[in-house]
Order: structure tokens, then C-alpha cells, then sequence
């Protein structure tokens, strides 16, 4: 579709918003069922969030390979080879691209275009969209793939803007690669991001001031190269694992425990967390007990080995009081880490706990708190996402009887199934609020939503 002749595009079967997992596999799945389908993302790659997230350490935050991919086509299963466990934003970003290449999408995306208004017109039954350069596109069904975490939270903290040298949200990463070295760096926020960004920041950076307001509970990564006979046990086998995912909870096909925490005494559960803490990653939570999300006593014993480990990791005893967490593990995304809390111990990296002192205002070079000034050459903000609804809010919909979408939903928001919203016509939404969305796994359930909306379509 050329941009010069857009006014007179001809109307399409449906516009997908986003090229990123979820907005890729609707474009593909849609064309395959016969569907005149175009994509527009804003970036000027393909990828989403895999796109946009290139800040120091990004990884996809569970051991998820080979699972965390498409599961529909065998071949594509078959042909790609996955390096780590746990794959880190190069890598997924390329399976994005071998996706694109490998099913010819993108004579049928546009990059490079901010979808900014989407109106339903009762006159025609169609959506009308017009792009950030002008150009209008209309389409029967609008197919919302925004991403849930793609809308950054900025800080509202005073003087932010005044800020004069760089500044980075982990979110909307540069292009170009940043460097640390020489450098004062300020970091706030201490979610997943963050918590993959600290360590390798203070590698690299003179000295690291790290803003924290509510302490983590991290849990060891112990990321390592995926074992090739494991991938190709899996690969010989696809449609099988396949099953597994498709009747797995979360859409990842690992093994379930049937013991309670309870059954054991403290001094055991303390032994199986050990064991599990060694091994690393999710069966901390998860692999040792079914009931540490829905056992007061199992989650306290767990939170309490993880207090217990911060304790013999961070040396200095006030920085490590301030690390401390004092609410019900896995209450929060549950981060996994490479060696976050040891960062606390080198002499480059301060803590500053932001519920004992307050930021009060940023300058041109500092962040000043109740009870000290930190000087700094670079801003990360590591401060998350308008998460699930801001995408579909800063596009803001309107519907054929000029009700846009902010306002339909100023009290609270309603869905069918998380796909679609009652009063808007023909659109459609992946990963939207009330789907599983970032509790499940994103490329499967892609996969299920896209399927359900081309059925309905
Ligand atoms: P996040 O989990 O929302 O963390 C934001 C951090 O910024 C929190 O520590 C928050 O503190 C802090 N913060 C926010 N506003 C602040 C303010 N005004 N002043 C001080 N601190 C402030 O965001 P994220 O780390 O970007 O992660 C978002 C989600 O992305 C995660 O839940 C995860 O699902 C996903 N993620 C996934 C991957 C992956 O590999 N797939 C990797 C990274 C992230 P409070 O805790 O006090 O609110």
C-alpha cells in the first residue's frame, strides 16, 4: 500500500495495530483464512516490546525456551535452533524477524506509522484510521495487538524535565548502543527491568545511585545455554509438547508438584528451597510446593528463605535492611536475576530507599531527596508501563455513536472475554484487559485469540 495514494486505499478485510508477537501471527493467521489484512507499528522493525526493549540485560524473564515461540507450524519449530534458556532480546527479536521473512509478511506491514484515530462509521460498517503522517486507511475489523506493557510510565516527579543529560526509558531504548563508562548513573525502579538492567549497568558506570521504592523478592535466573538434546527431544516431538502447552495453565509445560508446604516441617521446606534456590529459576516458586500461593504459612516460609538469602548475600547491614521485602512473595511479577543483589555490594552502587526519603524534585544534574542530593550524568527509568489498557486508551477508539473508548470505560472497563468491547463494532483485541494476558504464555495465546477472531470474523 503506497503512502502517496493512501486516500483512495481500497477498504481492507482488517487493520492490525502492531507487529509484535500477537499483531505478526494475526496478520499471518488472517491472510491464511483469506483475509485482506494490513499491519502498521510504530517502530521501524518488526518485534513490539522484543523492538523496544533493548536496555542492558533484557531478557525474557523465564526460562522459557523453546516454549515461548509459535507453536502452529512444526516446521518453524523444527528449524529454530534456540541458544539460551532463558533467550535474551537479540534473540527473540531475530525469531521475530525469521517469522516475518519465513511467512512473507511484510509486503503487508507498514512500519514507521503511529495509528493515532480509529472511528467506526455507521454510515459504511467500516473503521476509518488515520496515521501520524495523515493518511487514512479504512478496514471492516480493527484488530487491536498494541502490547500490554508497551505504553511507558513516565514519572511524574517534579523538575523531570529539566533533567540535561541523558535520559532512557527502559521501555524506548536507543538504537544505538549507550555507554555507562565515565558516567554517573541514576536508576529508578526495581522491576523486572530494572532488576536485569542494575547489574550490568553498574558493571560499566563510574557510579550507580539506584531509587527504590518497594524491595524485591529475586530469585536466581542461573540463565545457561539450552541443552541441544532436550531441544531436539522437544523439536521430534512438537505436536506432543504442543498438547502439553495447549493443557497447561500457563501455557508452558512444566511439571506441577501435589505437596504441600505444610506437609513438611520449617527445617524441610528450608532443605527443598535450598535444593530448588540452587538450581535457580521458577521451581523456586512453584517446584517444591502447590501452595505458596494459597498457603499464608508455605508463602512465609518461602518469603522468609528469600529474606534469609539477602541476609547472607548483601554485606552492609543497612542496605540490606532496605532491600528487604516485607509482603506475601509472588504477590508481584516474580523476578528472576543475575546476581542483583550482589550488585549492592560493590563500592560503585548506592541504594537510596525511597520510602525513607522521598524524591523531592530532579535538576539538571541531580535527584535531590529528603536527605541528600545525588549527582548524576544519566536518567534510566526503569518505571514500567500504563499496563493493559493504556494502549487501547491512548488510541482511544470511537465507536459509531461518538463514544470513544476513555469515556466508555472512565468507571471501569468491560469486555467480552478480554477479545472484544461491547458497543464497539467488528474490533478486536489481543492480550486485552480481562484475556490471560501476562499471566499466560503470549505467543500461544496469540495464537488461540487470532484463531478465535478470524472464526468470528
Ligand atoms: P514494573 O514491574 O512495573 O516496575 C516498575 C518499577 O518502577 C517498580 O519498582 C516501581 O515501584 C517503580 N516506580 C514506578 N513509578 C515510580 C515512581 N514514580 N517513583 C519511584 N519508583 C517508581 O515495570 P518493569 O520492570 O518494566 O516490568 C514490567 C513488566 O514487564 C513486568 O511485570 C514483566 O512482566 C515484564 N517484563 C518482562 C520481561 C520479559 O522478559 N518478558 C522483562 C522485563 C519486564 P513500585 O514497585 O513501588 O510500584
Amino acid at each position: 500500500m503506497s503512502k502517496s495514494s493512501a486516500t483512495s486505499t481500497p477498504t481492507l478485510d482488517a487493520i492490525v495495530i502492531g507487529a509484535g508477537f500477537a499483531g505478526l501471527y494475526a496478520l499471518h493467521h488472517l491472510r491464511s483464512k483469506g483475509f485482506s489484512v494490513k499491519a502498521f507499528d510504530a517502530a521501524d522493525g518488526v518485534g513490539g516490546t522484543w523492538w523496544w526493549n533493548r536496555y542492558p540485560g533484557a531478557s525474557v524473564d523465564i526460562p522459557s525456551a523453546p516454549f515461548y515461540a509459535y507453536t502452529f507450524s512444526d516446521e518453524l519449530a523444527q528449524e529454530w535452533q534456540w541458544h539460551d534458556k532463558q533467550p535474551g532480546q537479540a534473540e527473540v527479536l531475530a525469531y521475530l524477524n525469521h517469522f516475518a521473512d519465513k511467512f512473507d509478511l511484510r509486503r503487508d506491514i507498514e512500519l514507521n506509522t503511529r495509528i493515532e484515530d480509529a472511528t467506526f462509521e455507521n454510515e459504511t460498517s467500516l473503521w476509518r484510521l488515520t496515521a501520524d503522517d495523515g493518511e487514512s486507511y479504512s478496514a471492516q475489523h480493527l484488530i487491536l495487538a498494541m502490547g500490554t506493557l508497551s505504553v511507558s510510565n513516565r514519572p511524574d516527579i517534579p523538575g523531570i524535565d529539566d533533567f540535561s543529560g541523558e535520559c532512557y526509558h527502559t521501555g524506548h531504548w536507543p538504537q544505538e548502543p549507550v555507554q555507562f563508562k565515565g558516567k554517573r548513573v541514576g536508576v529508578i525502579g526495581t522491576g523486572s527491568s530494572g532488576v536485569q538492567a542494575i547489574p550490568i549497568i553498574a558493571e560499566q558506570a563510574d557510579h550507580l545511585c539506584v531509587f527504590q521504592r518497594t524491595p524485591q523478592y529475586c530469585i536466581p535466573a542461573r540463565n545457561q545455554p539450552l541443552d541441544q538434546d532436550y531441544q531436539a527431544e522437544v523439536q521430534n516431538n512438537w505436536q506432543h509438547w504442543r498438547n502439553l502447552m495447549m493443557n497447561a495453565v500457563t501455557g508452558m509445560p512444566y511439571p506441577a508438584t501435589e505437596r504441600s508446604a505444610l506437609q513438611d516441617s520449617p527445617e524441610q521446606r528450608f532443605a527443598t528451597f535450598e535444593k530448588l534456590w540452587k538450581l535457580g529459576g521458577f521451581p523456586v516458586l512453584f517446584g517444591g510446593y502447590n501452595d505458596i500461593m494459597t498457603n499464608k504459612e508455605a508463602n512465609e516460609s518461602l518469603a522468609e528463605f528469600v529474606r534469609s538469602k539477602i541476609r547472607e548475600i548483601v554485606a552492609d547491614p543497612v542496605t540490606r535492611e532496605k532491600l528487604m521485602p516485607d509482603y506475601m512473595i509472588g504477590t508481584k511479577r516474580q523476578i528472576l536475576d543475575e546476581g542483583y543483589y550482589e550488585t549492592y555490594n560493590r563500592d560503585n552502587v548506592t541504594l537510596v530507599d525511597l520510602r525513607q526519603e522521598p524524591i523531592v524534585r530532579v535538576t539538571a544534574d541531580s535527584i535531590i531527596t529528603s536527605e541528600q542530593t545525588c549527582e548524576i550524568d544519566m536518567l534510566v527509568l526503569a518505571t514500567g508501563y500504563d499496563a493493559i489498557t493504556g494502549a487501547p486508551l491512548r488510541l482511544n477508539p470511537v465507536n459509531g455513536k461518538g463514544l470513544d473508548l476513555s469515556t466508555a470505560w472512565q468507571d471501569s472497563f468491560t469486555t467480552y472475554l478480554g477479545l472484544t468491547i461491547p458497543g464497539f463494532p467488528n474490533l478486536f483485541m489481543i492480550h486485552g484487559p480481562e484475556s490471560p494476558s501476562v499471566l499466560h504464555n503470549m505467543p500461544l495465546a496469540a495464537e488461540l485469540q487470532s484463531g478465535w477472531i478470524a472464526d468470528c470474523m
